[in-house]
């Protein structure tokens, strides 16, 4: 079948540049591509099976009584079709990722080489533990890693994500403070803090309670401890914070947590700031959560979940929860019930069914080993010499609201200040793509008015950086010159610009058949 055949379906929503339209909707290599539903028929397939022997006899009358519409394509067809999507895709591999708060940076190949192993790729979660050391060992020694990397006495591998480990950390402090019958009911967040630190608070039954940053953007240190209470669980504090900024008070401000008997939860998605040149347990901290995605180059989404394993205080490590690995004289054990005995017996449970993501692991070790400490000290001052590198080449056409308070960690925090009337963020964002990049975090933290959060990471070379800094200067002079075809951006992608309120309330996610429909009718 000529999947470019007359009469395919094309997209509703073409860009319309004035350009003489093509026959195919394609131009030139960028290929128009239908739903694999609307390409494929049912009335064809890719293989030449015998027919299956008619079952229904067995079936007692509960057969399928039509075809359930699965898209029938021969195997280049398949191929050829999730290549071109892939075409339509934004990636790491393609070009520079400048999501702030989000470490996007080169998942080196050596990595995805360890994880594919068989000895690694092909285990399955219920192998017996003696068959899998080698397996427990990796989990072992990157445990050891983490919890060298941040000055803390334990660490929690299971967690998913960084979302995740903010739960496995809250629950751990709310285990604690039940353990001493001393239950409390808030927990203060800044006002900077990503989203999911106030809803992890919120699904462990805390009332979240804001504090506000001071003028150079960080928790504003005499407004927390006039706050803080008998009643006051924890503070979630992100350190370096989603301004860009490193909380230089954080050691005064566990001190104070402390005192009065709450604990202190770090956010740790910034953690490429400072790895290997600050330890988060010098800090004071009680529980941070480490997202492998992000510091330790493990794709995001990179074939299931990502993993966020979280460190813990010795004042928290009892409560930490279940399974974990244990090193003994004859070998590694998986330990998955509580037993008695001291560290044991407090865990608050289990998270996950099973151990943690090893596909992550193996990826996070083989990056830390190649790398070692000296080289992940460079990883982190090099992504804050980047991110200073933006800050400053672009803060003389755009506004950097907190370019007085010093130099920032690895990202660089910029505002909509100064753009022509009804030019807005969005706006920027959408001619990035015009220019061939991802765009940046954007309204994001929410105390910058049209916030753009731009983080290179330490993996993009100087000539990667001014491309970006060059396409970006060009686009925010657009915006404040009020050029309007900026308004209808993006021109070059495959879509033009669509309704984001229409697709987050009536996200069309299911595609029927209308063959099919009709029969029904
Ligand atoms: C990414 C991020 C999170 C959430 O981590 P996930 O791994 O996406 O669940 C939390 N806080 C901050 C500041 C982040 O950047």
């Amino acid at each position: 079948m000529n999947v470019l055949s007359e009469g395919r379906p094309t997209r509703p929503d073409r860009i319309e540049t004035g350009l003489p339209v093509t026959a195919t909707g394609n131009r030139g290599l960028m290929l128009e591509e239908a739903l694999i539903f609307e390409i494929g028929s049912s009335g064809t397939t890719g293989v030449d099976f015998d027919a299956a022997p008619k079952v229904s006899s067995r079936l007692g009358g509960l057969e399928r009584k039509r075809p359930i519409g699965l898209p029938g394509l021969s195997e280049q067809e398949t191929v050829r079709h999730y290549t071109r999507l892939s075409r339509q895709n934004y990636a790491i591999d393609l070009g520079l990722f400048p999501l702030g708060s989000c470490t996007m940076k080169h998942n080196p190949r050596l990595n995805e080489k360890v994880a594919r192993l068989p000895g690694f790729a092909d285990l399955h979660p219920l192998a017996p533990v003696s068959t899998v050391q080698g397996a427990l060992a990796v989990i072992d020694e990157l445990a050891h890693w983490l919890k060298t990397l941040t000055g803390m006495p334990a660490v929690a591998m299971s967690p998913k994500a960084g979302a995740h480990g903010e739960l496995c950390g809250l629950l751990a402090i709310r285990s604690a403070l039940e353990a001493r019958n001393d239950p409390r009911a808030v927990v203060l967040v800044p006002e900077s803090a990503h989203g999911t630190n106030p809803a992890t608070a919120a699904f462990c039954g805390y009332k979240v309670e804001n504090i506000p940053a001071n003028a150079d953007g960080r928790v504003d240190l005499s407004a927390l401890t006039a706050r803080l209470g008998p009643d006051v669980a924890a503070v979630m504090i992100t350190n370096p914070n989603t301004c860009g900024l490193f909380e230089r008070d954080m050691k005064n401000i566990a001190d104070a947590v402390h005192s009065v008997g709450a604990f202190v939860y770090c956010d740790g998605a910034n953690f490429n700031a400072i790895v290997g040149r600050v330890r988060p347990g010098d800090l004071g901290i009680d529980a941070m959560h480490i997202n492998l995605h992000k510091t330790f180059s493990t794709p995001h989404g990179g074939g299931g979940p990502g993993s966020g394993p979280v460190v813990f205080s010795a004042a928290l490590a009892p409560f930490a929860p279940l399974p974990f690995v244990e090193r003994a004289d004859d070998g590694y054990h998986l330990v998955e019930e509580e037993t008695a005995g001291e560290h044991h017996g407090a865990s608050f449970g289990r998270m996950v069914a099973f151990h943690g993501q090893m596909g992550m692991f193996t990826r996070a070790l083989a990056y830390i080993l190649s790398h070692g400490a000296d080289g992940l000290r460079q990883v982190s001052e090099d992504a804050v010499l980047n991110a200073n590198y933006i800050l400053r080449s672009l803060e003389d056409v755009l506004d950097a609201p907190y370019g007085a308070s010093g130099p920032c960690m690895h990202e660089a925090l910029l505002s909509d200040k100064g753009f022509a009337e009804g030019f807005t963020t969005l706006d920027v964002a959408k001619g990035l793509i015009d220019e061939g990049f991802h765009p940046m975090t954007m309204y994001f933290p929410l105390v910058v008015h049209g916030a753009m959060l731009i983080e290179p990471t330490e993996t993009e070379s100087k000539a990667a950086l001014d491309q970006f800094i060059m396409a970006l200067r060009s686009v925010a002079q657009r915006a404040k010159a009020g050029d309007p075809s900026l308004r209808s951006a993006p021109h070059f992608a495959p879509r033009r610009r669509l309704d984001e309120t229409q697709a987050a309330r009536k996200p069309v996610l299911v595609w029927e058949d209308p063959a099919l429909q009709e029969a029904a009718e």
